[in-house]
Protein backbone atom coordinates (compact mmCIF):
# COMPACT_ATOMS: atom_id res chain seq x y z
CA UNK A 1 0.00 0.00 0.00
CA UNK A 2 1.07 3.34 -0.66
CA UNK A 3 1.42 4.92 2.98
CA UNK A 4 1.37 8.74 2.07
CA UNK A 5 -1.22 8.24 -0.98
CA UNK A 6 -3.30 6.74 1.28
CA UNK A 7 -2.94 9.13 3.99
CA UNK A 8 -3.76 12.19 1.81
CA UNK A 9 -7.26 9.93 0.57
CA UNK A 10 -8.12 9.61 4.01
CA UNK A 11 -7.71 13.24 5.30
CA UNK A 12 -9.93 14.08 1.46
CA UNK A 13 -12.47 12.33 3.48
CA UNK A 14 -12.47 9.46 0.81
CA UNK A 15 -14.39 6.71 2.30
CA UNK A 16 -12.70 3.97 0.32
CA UNK A 17 -9.62 4.63 1.72
CA UNK A 18 -11.02 4.67 4.90
CA UNK A 19 -12.49 1.43 4.61
CA UNK A 20 -9.36 0.17 3.05
CA UNK A 21 -7.41 1.71 6.12
CA UNK A 22 -9.38 0.21 9.01
CA UNK A 23 -9.29 -3.48 6.83
CA UNK A 24 -5.15 -2.65 7.47
CA UNK A 25 -5.13 -1.90 10.79
CA UNK A 26 -7.48 -4.71 11.31
CA UNK A 27 -4.65 -7.24 9.83
CA UNK A 28 -2.86 -9.40 11.75
CA UNK A 29 -0.22 -9.59 9.26
CA UNK A 30 3.13 -9.01 10.39
CA UNK A 31 3.60 -6.79 7.08
CA UNK A 32 0.23 -5.15 7.69
CA UNK A 33 0.92 -4.14 10.96
CA UNK A 34 4.24 -2.36 9.76
CA UNK A 35 1.83 -0.46 7.12
CA UNK A 36 -0.74 0.38 9.37
CA UNK A 37 2.04 2.01 11.92
CA UNK A 38 3.58 4.00 9.40
CA UNK A 39 -0.24 5.23 8.06
CA UNK A 40 -1.01 6.33 11.88
CA UNK A 41 2.08 7.15 12.25
CA UNK A 42 1.48 9.47 8.91
CA UNK A 43 -1.52 10.75 9.94
CA UNK A 44 -0.73 11.80 13.69
CA UNK A 45 -0.23 15.22 12.96
CA UNK A 46 -3.59 15.42 11.33
CA UNK A 47 -4.76 17.99 13.96
CA UNK A 48 -8.14 16.54 13.49
CA UNK A 49 -10.37 15.57 16.82
CA UNK A 50 -13.31 14.25 16.79
CA UNK A 51 -15.83 13.72 19.36
CA UNK A 52 -15.62 10.08 21.04
CA UNK A 53 -18.90 8.74 21.95
CA UNK A 54 -18.86 4.99 23.38
CA UNK A 55 -22.03 3.39 24.01
CA UNK A 56 -23.06 0.19 25.26
CA UNK A 57 -25.76 -1.36 26.63
CA UNK A 58 -26.89 -5.42 26.52
CA UNK A 59 -28.59 -7.23 23.76
CA UNK A 60 -31.86 -5.91 23.39
CA UNK A 61 -32.17 -2.25 25.30
CA UNK A 62 -31.90 -0.80 21.72
CA UNK A 63 -28.79 0.12 20.88
CA UNK A 64 -29.18 -0.12 17.34
CA UNK A 65 -32.20 1.91 16.72
CA UNK A 66 -30.78 4.41 19.34
CA UNK A 67 -27.76 4.91 16.90
CA UNK A 68 -29.64 5.05 13.73
CA UNK A 69 -32.40 7.41 15.63
CA UNK A 70 -29.30 9.76 16.82
CA UNK A 71 -26.64 9.24 14.06
CA UNK A 72 -29.27 10.84 11.69
CA UNK A 73 -30.36 13.39 14.66
CA UNK A 74 -26.33 14.41 14.28
CA UNK A 75 -25.78 14.17 10.66
CA UNK A 76 -29.02 16.86 10.25
CA UNK A 77 -27.36 19.51 12.14
CA UNK A 78 -24.44 19.24 9.64
CA UNK A 79 -22.17 17.03 11.52
CA UNK A 80 -20.36 13.76 9.97
CA UNK A 81 -20.77 10.71 12.16
CA UNK A 82 -18.75 7.17 11.92
CA UNK A 83 -19.72 4.38 13.41
CA UNK A 84 -17.58 1.84 14.92
CA UNK A 85 -18.52 -1.77 16.72
CA UNK A 86 -16.44 -3.94 19.36
CA UNK A 87 -17.68 -6.85 19.93
CA UNK A 88 -16.48 -9.10 22.23
CA UNK A 89 -18.05 -12.46 21.01
CA UNK A 90 -15.70 -14.72 19.40
CA UNK A 91 -18.60 -16.98 18.36
CA UNK A 92 -21.69 -14.55 17.12
CA UNK A 93 -24.34 -17.47 17.54
CA UNK A 94 -27.92 -15.77 18.02
CA UNK A 95 -26.64 -11.66 18.74
CA UNK A 96 -26.45 -9.82 16.35
CA UNK A 97 -23.41 -8.40 14.78
CA UNK A 98 -23.02 -4.64 16.58
CA UNK A 99 -22.57 -1.94 13.47
CA UNK A 100 -24.66 -3.81 11.52
CA UNK A 101 -25.70 -1.80 8.38
CA UNK A 102 -28.83 -3.69 7.96
CA UNK A 103 -29.76 -2.63 12.21
CA UNK A 104 -29.29 1.06 10.51
CA UNK A 105 -30.75 1.45 7.01
CA UNK A 106 -31.54 5.34 7.36
CA UNK A 107 -28.41 6.06 8.69
CA UNK A 108 -26.26 3.47 6.61
CA UNK A 109 -27.77 5.33 3.53
CA UNK A 110 -27.15 8.89 5.20
CA UNK A 111 -23.94 10.58 3.12
CA UNK A 112 -22.82 11.80 6.20
CA UNK A 113 -22.45 9.00 7.93
CA UNK A 114 -20.31 6.25 7.86
CA UNK A 115 -21.20 2.68 9.98
CA UNK A 116 -18.19 -0.16 10.28
CA UNK A 117 -19.01 -3.47 12.12
CA UNK A 118 -17.03 -5.18 14.31
CA UNK A 119 -13.62 -6.63 13.23
CA UNK A 120 -14.25 -10.68 13.35
CA UNK A 121 -11.35 -11.96 15.56
CA UNK A 122 -11.88 -14.04 18.63
CA UNK A 123 -9.46 -12.06 20.88
CA UNK A 124 -11.51 -8.82 22.37
CA UNK A 125 -7.83 -7.48 23.34
CA UNK A 126 -7.09 -7.70 19.65
CA UNK A 127 -10.42 -6.07 18.46
CA UNK A 128 -10.36 -3.23 20.97
CA UNK A 129 -6.98 -2.45 20.00
CA UNK A 130 -7.77 -2.40 16.49
CA UNK A 131 -10.86 -0.46 16.48
CA UNK A 132 -8.36 2.16 18.64
CA UNK A 133 -6.96 2.65 15.75
CA UNK A 134 -9.85 2.76 13.16
CA UNK A 135 -11.49 5.44 15.61
CA UNK A 136 -7.60 7.27 14.88
CA UNK A 137 -8.74 6.34 11.16
CA UNK A 138 -11.99 8.41 11.55
CA UNK A 139 -10.87 11.14 13.29
CA UNK A 140 -8.17 11.66 10.67
CA UNK A 141 -10.68 11.90 7.58
CA UNK A 142 -12.76 14.49 9.58
CA UNK A 143 -15.47 12.95 11.47
CA UNK A 144 -17.13 15.21 14.07
CA UNK A 145 -18.42 12.54 15.67
CA UNK A 146 -17.38 8.71 16.67
CA UNK A 147 -19.77 6.14 18.00
CA UNK A 148 -18.43 3.10 19.38
CA UNK A 149 -20.29 0.66 20.44
CA UNK A 150 -20.17 -2.06 22.57
CA UNK A 151 -22.26 -5.03 24.26
CA UNK A 152 -22.73 -4.54 28.18
CA UNK A 153 -20.25 -8.16 28.95
CA UNK A 154 -16.93 -8.86 30.53
CA UNK A 155 -14.41 -6.09 29.81
CA UNK A 156 -15.09 -5.00 26.23
CA UNK A 157 -17.17 -1.84 28.26
CA UNK A 158 -13.60 -0.71 29.85
CA UNK A 159 -11.83 -1.05 26.51
CA UNK A 160 -14.64 1.19 25.37
CA UNK A 161 -14.47 3.49 27.70
CA UNK A 162 -10.30 3.78 27.11
CA UNK A 163 -11.04 4.83 24.00
CA UNK A 164 -14.16 6.94 24.56
CA UNK A 165 -14.12 10.47 25.65
CA UNK A 166 -17.66 10.04 26.83
CA UNK A 167 -19.22 6.69 28.08
CA UNK A 168 -22.65 6.69 27.44
CA UNK A 169 -24.94 3.57 28.92
CA UNK A 170 -27.85 2.50 27.49
CA UNK A 171 -30.46 0.32 29.57
CA UNK A 172 -34.06 -0.33 29.43
CA UNK A 173 -37.45 0.16 31.92
CA UNK A 174 -37.00 -2.73 34.85
CA UNK A 175 -39.98 -4.45 35.41
CA UNK A 176 -39.20 -4.27 39.43
CA UNK A 177 -37.57 -1.98 41.62
CA UNK A 178 -34.43 -3.94 41.36
CA UNK A 179 -31.31 -2.09 39.47
CA UNK A 180 -30.94 -4.66 36.82
CA UNK A 181 -28.01 -6.16 38.35
CA UNK A 182 -26.01 -2.94 36.70
CA UNK A 183 -22.23 -3.32 38.23
CA UNK A 184 -21.15 -0.79 40.12
CA UNK A 185 -18.09 -0.59 37.87
CA UNK A 186 -20.11 0.44 34.87
CA UNK A 187 -22.21 2.63 36.86
CA UNK A 188 -18.47 3.96 37.63
CA UNK A 189 -17.11 4.35 34.07
CA UNK A 190 -20.59 5.98 32.70
CA UNK A 191 -20.58 9.52 32.15
CA UNK A 192 -24.64 9.51 31.10
CA UNK A 193 -27.31 6.67 31.59
CA UNK A 194 -30.10 6.74 28.99
CA UNK A 195 -32.72 4.69 30.06
CA UNK A 196 -34.73 3.71 26.44
CA UNK A 197 -37.97 2.95 25.57
CA UNK A 198 -39.49 5.93 27.20
CA UNK A 199 -42.60 5.80 25.64
CA UNK A 200 -45.85 4.16 25.46
CA UNK A 201 -46.51 1.82 28.00
CA UNK A 202 -43.50 2.00 29.35
CA UNK A 203 -42.87 5.44 29.56
CA UNK A 204 -43.99 5.76 33.74
CA UNK A 205 -41.75 1.96 33.90
CA UNK A 206 -38.56 4.47 32.24
CA UNK A 207 -39.08 7.20 34.62
CA UNK A 208 -38.91 5.33 37.86
CA UNK A 209 -35.80 3.52 36.70
CA UNK A 210 -34.54 6.29 35.58
CA UNK A 211 -35.13 7.69 39.01
CA UNK A 212 -33.39 4.91 40.60
CA UNK A 213 -30.44 5.37 39.09
CA UNK A 214 -29.91 9.01 39.43
CA UNK A 215 -30.37 7.82 42.70
CA UNK A 216 -27.58 5.31 42.67
CA UNK A 217 -25.20 7.29 40.71
CA UNK A 218 -25.35 10.29 43.70
CA UNK A 219 -24.02 7.57 46.26
CA UNK A 220 -20.90 7.32 43.77
CA UNK A 221 -17.85 8.92 44.86
CA UNK A 222 -17.32 12.22 43.12
CA UNK A 223 -14.79 11.89 40.01
CA UNK A 224 -12.57 15.01 39.39
CA UNK A 225 -13.55 15.05 35.58
CA UNK A 226 -17.19 15.39 36.40
CA UNK A 227 -19.11 19.33 36.91
CA UNK A 228 -21.46 19.41 39.32
CA UNK A 229 -24.93 17.03 38.33
CA UNK A 230 -22.53 14.16 36.46
CA UNK A 231 -22.91 11.50 35.83
CA UNK A 232 -26.37 11.87 35.33
CA UNK A 233 -29.22 9.80 34.42
CA UNK A 234 -31.94 10.36 31.80
CA UNK A 235 -34.45 8.92 29.95
CA UNK A 236 -34.77 9.01 25.77
CA UNK A 237 -37.09 7.13 23.34
CA UNK A 238 -34.98 5.79 20.22
CA UNK A 239 -38.03 4.83 18.67
CA UNK A 240 -39.79 7.69 18.90
CA UNK A 241 -36.75 10.04 18.52
CA UNK A 242 -37.30 11.92 21.80
CA UNK A 243 -34.73 13.64 24.55
CA UNK A 244 -31.97 13.10 21.81
CA UNK A 245 -31.58 17.15 21.74
CA UNK A 246 -31.54 17.02 25.79
CA UNK A 247 -29.00 13.83 25.51
CA UNK A 248 -26.71 15.70 23.14
CA UNK A 249 -27.22 18.77 24.99
CA UNK A 250 -25.78 17.22 28.02
CA UNK A 251 -22.98 15.26 26.25
CA UNK A 252 -21.86 18.70 24.57
CA UNK A 253 -21.69 20.66 28.31
CA UNK A 254 -20.20 17.72 29.58
CA UNK A 255 -17.43 17.74 26.92
CA UNK A 256 -17.04 22.04 26.82
CA UNK A 257 -16.84 21.63 30.86
CA UNK A 258 -13.48 19.10 30.57
CA UNK A 259 -12.02 20.87 27.22
CA UNK A 260 -12.02 23.90 29.49
CA UNK A 261 -10.37 22.04 32.62
CA UNK A 262 -8.31 20.44 31.29
CA UNK A 263 -9.88 17.19 31.82
CA UNK A 264 -10.29 16.20 28.49
CA UNK A 265 -6.81 16.18 27.60
CA UNK A 266 -5.56 14.80 30.38
CA UNK A 267 -8.25 11.45 29.90
CA UNK A 268 -6.57 10.94 25.82
CA UNK A 269 -3.63 11.38 27.63
CA UNK A 270 -4.22 8.89 30.04
CA UNK A 271 -5.54 6.99 27.47
CA UNK A 272 -2.72 6.84 24.98
CA UNK A 273 -0.77 5.49 28.12
CA UNK A 274 -3.06 3.17 28.56
CA UNK A 275 -2.71 1.91 24.89
CA UNK A 276 1.11 2.59 24.60
CA UNK A 277 0.66 -0.49 28.02
CA UNK A 278 -1.52 -2.54 26.56
CA UNK A 279 0.71 -2.96 23.03
CA UNK A 280 3.80 -4.10 25.18
CA UNK A 281 2.05 -6.31 27.57
CA UNK A 282 0.37 -7.99 23.77
CA UNK A 283 4.14 -8.09 21.89
CA UNK A 284 5.61 -9.92 24.92
CA UNK A 285 2.56 -12.07 25.41
CA UNK A 286 2.80 -12.78 21.88
CA UNK A 287 7.05 -13.36 22.00
CA UNK A 288 6.30 -15.72 24.78
CA UNK A 289 3.69 -17.91 22.32
CA UNK A 290 6.61 -17.61 19.54
CA UNK A 291 9.91 -20.03 19.11
CA UNK A 292 12.54 -20.25 20.84
CA UNK A 293 10.68 -18.77 24.53
CA UNK A 294 7.82 -21.36 23.31
CA UNK A 295 9.79 -23.80 23.99
CA UNK A 296 11.97 -23.01 26.57
CA UNK A 297 8.82 -21.99 28.88
CA UNK A 298 7.57 -25.64 28.16
CA UNK A 299 10.86 -26.94 29.69
CA UNK A 300 11.12 -24.71 32.30
CA UNK A 301 7.36 -25.83 33.00
CA UNK A 302 8.18 -29.42 33.22
CA UNK A 303 11.06 -29.02 35.63
CA UNK A 304 8.69 -26.66 38.15
CA UNK A 305 6.19 -29.56 37.44
CA UNK A 306 8.95 -31.87 38.51
CA UNK A 307 10.00 -30.38 41.31
CA UNK A 308 13.59 -29.81 39.66
CA UNK A 309 13.45 -26.13 39.84
CA UNK A 310 11.15 -22.88 41.78
CA UNK A 311 8.44 -21.67 39.73
CA UNK A 312 10.77 -18.11 40.58
CA UNK A 313 14.12 -19.65 39.80
CA UNK A 314 12.74 -20.44 36.45
CA UNK A 315 10.46 -17.47 35.64
CA UNK A 316 14.25 -15.44 36.34
CA UNK A 317 15.77 -18.16 34.17
CA UNK A 318 13.60 -17.52 31.50
CA UNK A 319 13.49 -13.68 31.68
CA UNK A 320 17.53 -13.62 31.95
CA UNK A 321 17.76 -15.96 28.57
CA UNK A 322 15.37 -14.12 26.41
CA UNK A 323 14.27 -10.90 27.86
CA UNK A 324 17.38 -9.62 29.46
CA UNK A 325 16.45 -9.51 32.65
P1 LIG B 1 -29.88 -3.72 20.44
O1 LIG B 1 -29.82 -5.21 20.48
O2 LIG B 1 -29.44 -3.11 21.73
O3 LIG B 1 -29.20 -3.12 19.25
O4 LIG B 1 -31.46 -3.34 20.33
P2 LIG B 1 -32.32 -2.96 19.06
O5 LIG B 1 -32.04 -1.56 18.63
O6 LIG B 1 -32.18 -4.02 18.04
O7 LIG B 1 -33.78 -2.97 19.68
C1 LIG B 1 -34.33 -4.10 20.32
C2 LIG B 1 -35.84 -3.99 20.31
O8 LIG B 1 -36.24 -2.89 21.12
C3 LIG B 1 -36.42 -3.75 18.94
O9 LIG B 1 -37.61 -4.48 18.82
C4 LIG B 1 -36.69 -2.26 18.92
O10 LIG B 1 -37.74 -1.91 18.08
C5 LIG B 1 -37.06 -2.00 20.38
N1 LIG B 1 -36.74 -0.61 20.74
C6 LIG B 1 -35.58 0.04 20.55
N2 LIG B 1 -35.68 1.30 21.00
C7 LIG B 1 -36.92 1.46 21.47
C8 LIG B 1 -37.64 2.56 22.07
O11 LIG B 1 -37.15 3.67 22.24
N3 LIG B 1 -38.93 2.31 22.46
C9 LIG B 1 -39.51 1.10 22.29
N4 LIG B 1 -40.77 0.97 22.71
N5 LIG B 1 -38.88 0.07 21.73
C10 LIG B 1 -37.61 0.24 21.33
Amino acid sequence: MDIADTAQRILAGERRALARAITLVESGREDHRKDAAALLEELKGSGREALRIGLSGTPGVGKSTFIEAFGCFLTAQGLKVAVLAVDPSSVRSGGSILGDKTRMERLSRDPNAFIRPSPSQSQLGGVARRSREAVALCEAAGFDVVLIETVGVGQSETMVAEMSDLFILLLAPAGGDELQGVKRGIMEIADIILVNKADGELKSAATRTCADYAGALRLLRKRPQDPEGFPKAMTVSALEEEGLQKAWDEMTALTDWRRETGHFKARRAAQARFWFEEEVRQSLLSRLSREPIKGALETLAQQVEAGQATPSAAAVELMQTYLGG
